[in-house]
């Protein structure tokens, strides 16, 4: 049965600071992901806290939101089957170190706090963060 999904994609300040941002969307591109809408921002602080509020009891919740909100970073919304699923795994896991060959973190995540990219984990979350960016 089809599933088409949207989910939240973020080119994180590590990636964008490298010009990595169009090598990264081609990616998408190439997997089957629509780019729905896209918009090159930077975060103040405060909306880094409140988009990361689920990790705000973890250690690295400050410097987290610090690096989000240091740059800018582009926003996506990605459509595709499965999308959640599908750009979960095509981002990899979270510690570069661990991503798995031909993933977007293995090839260009630099250490598990600079891992270019954020995707949605969920259904649910993919509407609160897509509602977060694009309220409209
Ligand atoms: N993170 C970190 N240190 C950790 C775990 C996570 O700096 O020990 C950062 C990392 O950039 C990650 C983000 O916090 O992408 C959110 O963590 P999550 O567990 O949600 O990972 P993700 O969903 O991004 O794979
Ligand atoms: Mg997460």
């Amino acid at each position: 049965m089809s599933n088409l999904e949207k989910t939240l994609s973020i080119i994180k300040p590590d990636a964008v600071e490298r010009n990595l941002d169009q090598e990264i969307k081609n990616i998408f591109l190439n997997n089957d992901f629509k780019i729905i809408k896209e918009k090159k921002i930077q975060l103040e602080k405060s909306d880094a806290e409140k988009f990361y509020k689920v990790h705000e009891t973890k250690p690295f919740y400050n410097d987290l939101c610090a690096y989000l909100s240091s740059g800018p970073i582009v926003v996506m919304i990605l459509e595709k089957e499965n999308a959640v699923l599908s750009n979960r795994e095509l981002m990899g896991a979270t510690n570069p170190k661990e991503a798995k060959e031909g993933t977007i973190r293995k090839k260009y995540g630099v250490s598990i706090d600079k891992n270019s990219v954020h995707g949605s984990d969920s259904p649910e979350n993919a509407k609160i963060e897509i509602e977060f960016f694009f309220k409209d």
